[in-house]
């Protein structure tokens, strides 16, 4: 039996992506007869359903839920992704990778980039994407997951997905079903709350049905029906600093093997992303209504596809920026619900999972502790401001003025805490990981660069190191990465070798 102070009803509120990640853990993680775990849906309301490309740490989730890998990749018709492409985004022309990956290894405690910085004073030296090897391995269209041999770059290979967010829901679903989540179809049009303690106690669908609950989370979208609708929690918008606010998505056929890697290119108002999968390709064009019209983005959407049109194109409109509590009384908030951030850096279903997380360490009992609410409130703030800085940085640090949108971008007001980092690195080339945050050293330095923000000199210690041994240590390295990235498969033939889908 369970103590009476335990939760033993939960509601879930919206079957998108967020709603079905959260059933699919908690029904791995609570595991009690006593405890029931409802999920309410509305078909006719549909889901935003373009959430394709993720990060890194959705390892960390389905190791927890003991997915296969290569079942989850045959059956959300995925592909691997190494990182990032961006073009156009320092200066029209120029391209460089965000990669998962680090740049060659650290010498005597420091990062690998201040030694490179030293290299270049010496004469002409390669280009420091030649010692990531997973921007080469990107690059040349390869994929290996990483091996178990303890000093070769083939053991730092970091990966994440590229899949169809319709399947991946689905795939959820039938998870969470599977261990005993209810599902209840049907459009909620009333949320009582209780007159005594402003909590949520129960919603009420068209059809009249009733469902109480203890818990409830909410996953309902950008309308936030219970945590903005009925309890008026409030919105902090962003968008001085991430102004982007409609995108159109369409997806289109495939013309070739897939990249493994997602590709960002920068247009006159925003960007446009390009996610390959294996039967076809995503493509999205973001933008700022307050310069571009909804007709002239999709034409130049269309226009930068691969491949022929399929189905219809998704205009999504958003304000970027987050609730002010992402708990409040007795409704945790996740996904769309909670806030949002443009997919630039593909963090949106990162931020679910780690939602979902921060919500199981300090899961509640009857007695809803404030402390707990407050502690899960300031985590969750952090870590969207952390995402939010290094979104505004791809904006900022540019040196575009080709139109209204970038200059207004270029000479924004930008947030202290990333003024700060900049101020940092241009004087003497050092990237922090603040706090735990998701983006690491190797993430800030990639984009720093990358964009072409140049530091006036790089870390002093890094001139200890004699000539000769600089030298050794620089050639060794990028022969060690040439040879590793001619051993790896194409991403493809490893696709079909290992996880190929049926589509
Ligand atoms: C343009 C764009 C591109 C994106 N790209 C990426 C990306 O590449 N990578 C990434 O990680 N994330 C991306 N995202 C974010 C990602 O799509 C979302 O985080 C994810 O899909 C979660 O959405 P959701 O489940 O919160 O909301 P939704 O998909 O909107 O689901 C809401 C659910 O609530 C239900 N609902 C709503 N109202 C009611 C009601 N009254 N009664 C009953 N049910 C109701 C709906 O039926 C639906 O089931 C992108 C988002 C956008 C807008």
């Amino acid at each position: 039996m369970l103590p009476e102070t335990n939760i033993r009803k939960i509601l879930i509120v919206g079957g998108g992506t967020a709603g079905w990640m959260a059933a699919a853990a908690l029904s791995r993680l609570i595991k009690h007869d006593d405890v029931d775990i409802t999920l309410i849906e509305s078909e006719a309301i549909g889901t935003v359903g373009v959430g394709e490309s993720t990060i890194p740490h959705i390892l960390y989730f389905n190791r927890l839920l003991g997915l296969t890998e290569d079942d989850f990749v045959h059956k959300t018709n995925a592909t691997f992704k190494l990182g990032i492409k961006f073009k156009d985004w320092g200066h029209l022309g120029e391209r460089y990778i965000h990669s998962f990956g680090p740049y060659g290894v650290p010498m005597d405690g420091l990062h690998f980039h201040h030694f490179w910085m030293r290299h270049t004073k010496t004469g002409p030296v390669p280009p420091i994407d030649d010692y990531n090897l997973q921007i080469l391995a990107a690059d040349a269209g390869k994929f290996q997951r990483p091996i178990n041999l303890a000093n070769s770059p083939l053991s730092t290979l970091t990966y994440a997905f590229q899949f169809d967010a319709s399947l991946y829901a689905k795939f959820m679903r039938e998870f969470a079903e599977a261990r005993g989540v209810k599902r209840v179809e049907g459009r909620i049009n009333d949320v009582s709350l209780n007159a005594e303690t402003g909590h949520v106690d129960a919603v009420t669908l068209e059809n009249g049905e009733r469902h109480e609950a203890e818990l409830f989370i909410d996953c309902s979208g950008f309308r936030g029906l219970l945590i903005e609708q009925a309890l008026k929690t409030g919105y902090e918008d962003w968008s001085d600093v991430l102004p982007c606010n409609r995108a159109v998505a369409q997806a289109c056929e495939s013309t070739g093997a897939p990249t493994p890697y997602t590709q960002a290119t920068a247009k006159s108002a925003g960007w446009q992303w390009r996610i390959p999968l294996q039967s076809r390709t995503g493509n999205g064009h973001v933008y700022c209504s307050d310069y571009m019209s909804d007709d002239e983005a999709l034409k130049i959407l269309q226009e930068g596809m691969d491949g022929r049109p399929i189905g219809e194109p998704k205009l999504l409109r958003f304000k970027s920026g987050m609730r002010k509590k992402t708990w409040n009384k007795n409704v945790v908030t996740l996904g769309l619900a909670a806030g949002f951030m443009e997919p630039l850096e593909s963090t949106s279903i990162h931020l679910v999972q780690t939602g979902i997380a921060r919500l199981l360490t300090n899961f509640p009992d009857k007695s809803f502790n404030q402390p707990d609410i407050d502690y899960y409130n300031a985590r969750t703030r952090l870590e969207y401001e952390q995402v939010r800085d290094f979104l505004v940085l791809h904006y900022y640090v540019t040196e575009r003025d080709d139109s209204p949108f970038w200059n207004y971008c270029r000479t924004m007001d930008i947030p202290k805490s990333l003024k700060d980092r900049i101020a940092i690195y241009k004087e003497n080339a050092r990237v922090y990981r603040h706090d735990n945050e998701v983006f690491g050293e190797a993430s800030w330095f990639a984009v720093m660069h990358g964009q072409g923000l140049t530091p006036k000199r790089h870390h002093p210690l890094a001139n200890m190191m004699p000539d000769t041994e600089l030298e050794q240590r620089m050639s060794d390295i990028h022969r060690t990465w040439g040879k590793c990235l001619e051993s790896m498969p194409d991403h493809q033939a490893f696709i079909d070798a290992n996880c190929k889908s049926d589509l």
